[in-house]
């Protein structure tokens, strides 16, 4: 089957990795010159992936069949509204149920109007005056988070970035003032737990989740430093995590499957990856927010596991066909770490250049997946942003962290960094104990 997918960070190379073990025939549009996906593709354009016009005639002058879009903004862009159009099938929803992702408001008012289980006390303002009203009615902390897309950086925690009312009132006005996000701002209760993704296959009804992951992410080692895209993340061999049970991951499924539901009634069904972020709390898993696409890393950690066929599930996502039987996953434990270069985070170093030693990695029996990188000359040069992740899978998590960084002894560089604590035994076994701690 010819497939377009979308996209050219590490989650778009594990998702046209998959594709091509799955048979598929793949045309990329992405626009850095991702060099594991040039290779994988069987062709690809350089071009901003936001431009519809340009991606819709390229899909078409491939003749593909289906279309897997890996990031946020073209959907935004509506993307799949224009290729569904055009007869593509696409696995990414139209810009309406992406609305999910890109409005924070019209997604907690969703859950709200639909009773969906697992959300939290809110409110979202577009006036700067009814904001500072509402904060000073309320006795909780709160989050505070930009209407629209931040590329996952505008979110202020009070009690982590943000020590006081004071500070918060600065930030909502910060907000308002600059237009971050674009459109206003959602206050909401802070919440305290340990935090986890669950991802699932969609196909407007059904819901068909994935193994459990936890990403990390801060930049500096023991959780901390400024947030960023995600340093790293793991999955166990059990799906679940060592701090949560069957029975809560089934309680998250829930939230995720009358999430769909409630999109569904609104007349806007959603095909695609659903990305849940939960935070588990004393009182079980409560929806932080919800992606309209597949995590990065997370989708490191699944793909490599799945035992199906994804052209398939892809292709039954777009038909509105999916079943838990068709979605089969490795009793594998998965540890993803990613390279970044110096500064990531803050003030990042670009163009550092990065020696991979692809075979190297291979004989070490892990994955490799190119992200936000540049060939040239023969040359990896990095972005500023996150370079190369190496994915260790194993039969727990200790294995695979120890063949993750087996192989990352084949990725070198003068200036890069990498969170080496991901998936090691005393920070897993410290968010264990924080877990009982809370719970009691
Ligand atoms: P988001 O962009 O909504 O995923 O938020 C970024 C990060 O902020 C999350 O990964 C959480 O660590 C944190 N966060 C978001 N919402 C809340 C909340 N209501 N309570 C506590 N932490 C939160």
């Amino acid at each position: 089957m010819k497939v377009l997918a979308v996209g050219g960070g590490g989650r778009e190379h594990a998702i046209v990795k998959a594709l091509v073990r799955g048979g598929a025939e793949v045309s990329t549009v992405m626009k850095n010159r991702n060099p594991g996906i040039a290779r994988s593709s069987r062709d690809f354009l350089l071009a901003r992936e936001t431009d519809v016009d340009k991606v819709v005639q390229y899909a078409l002058s491939r003749k593909v069949e289906l279309a897997v879009i890996g990031p946020e903004a073209p959907l935004e862009a509506g993307l799949a509204d224009r290729l569904v159009e055009k007869g593509v099938g696409c696995v990414g929803p139209t810009r309406s149920a992406a609305r999910i992702e890109t409005s924070k408001s019209f997604a907690r008012s969703l859950l709200s109007k639909h009773r969906v289980p697992g959300n939290i006390r809110f409110a979202s303002f577009t006036d700067l005056r009814d904001a500072e009203r509402h904060l000073g009615s309320i006795d909780y902390e709160v989050a505070v988070k930009p209407i629209g897309l931040t590329g996952g950086k505008g979110v202020r925690i009070q009690g982590e970035h943000l020590m006081n009312r004071d500070e918060v009132l600065a930030y909502v006005r910060e907000v308002f003032e600059k237009g971050i996000g674009g459109a206003g701002v959602v206050l909401e209760e802070r919440l305290e737990g340990e935090e986890f993704t669950l991802q699932a296959f969609c196909d407007g009804r059904k819901v068909v989740p994935m193994p459990l992951v936890q990403d990390h992410k801060r930049a500096f080692e023991g959780d901390k430093g400024p947030n960023t895209g995600g340093m790293g993340s793991y999955s166990s061999e059990d799906h679940l995590l060592p701090f949560v049970t069957s029975s809560e991951m089934e309680e998250a499924v829930d939230c995720m499957r009358r999430t769909v539901q409630a999109l569904a009634s609104e007349g806007c069904p959603y095909l695609g990856i659903l990305y849940g972020q939960f935070m588990l709390t004393k009182d079980g898993p409560r929806i932080i927010e919800f992606n309209a696409r597949f995590g990065d890393p997370e989708a490191m950690n699944v793909l490599p596991l799945l035992d199906s066929n994804f052209v398939d599930i892809c292709a039954g996502i777009a038909a509105g066909d999916v079943s838990r039987r068709s979605c089969e996953f490795k009793r594998a434990a998965t540890v993803c770490k990613y390279v970044v270069p110096e500064g990531y985070g803050t003030e990042p170093r670009a163009n550092v250049p990065i020696n991979v030693d692809e075979e190297g990695v291979q004989r070490s029996g892990a994955e490799l997946f190119y992200a936000a990188v540049n060939e040239e000359g023969g040359r990896i040069l990095t972005s500023t942003s996150r370079a190369v992740a190496v994915v260790g899978v194993d039969v727990s998590i200790d294995a695979a962290e120890r063949r993750c960084e087996r192989a990352l002894r084949f990725v070198s560089g003068e200036h890069i960094y990498v969170r080496h604590d991901i998936g090691k035994h005393e920070i897993i076994q410290r968010k264990v104990e924080r877990m009982r701690a809370l719970r009691k």
